[in-house]
């Protein structure tokens, strides 16, 4: 039996350092530029670990932007 893994999808930063024609994130946008701070996402990353024990299923994160690196 196939374990399903847990996915989450996190949108971390809208800043980006880039300026692709076609995204809303695009630096050359003005807009308001939310992001997360480093010690949400360690939380985060706690919690998502002691569910990864708890439930015995895998968690696969991926973080959207902007550019989630900046
Ligand atoms: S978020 Fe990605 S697609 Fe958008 S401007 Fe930045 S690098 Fe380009």
């Amino acid at each position: 039996m196939t374990m399903r893994p847990l996915v989450v999808l996190w949108r971390v930063s809208e800043r980006c350092n880039l300026a692709c024609a076609f995204c809303a994130y695009d630096r050359t946008v003005a807009r308001p530029r939310r992001e997360v701070s480093a010690a949400v996402v360690l939380a985060f990353g706690e919690t998502l670990g002691r569910w990864r024990r708890e439930s015995g299923l895998p968690v696969l994160v991926s973080w959207l932007g902007g550019e989630p690196l900046l």
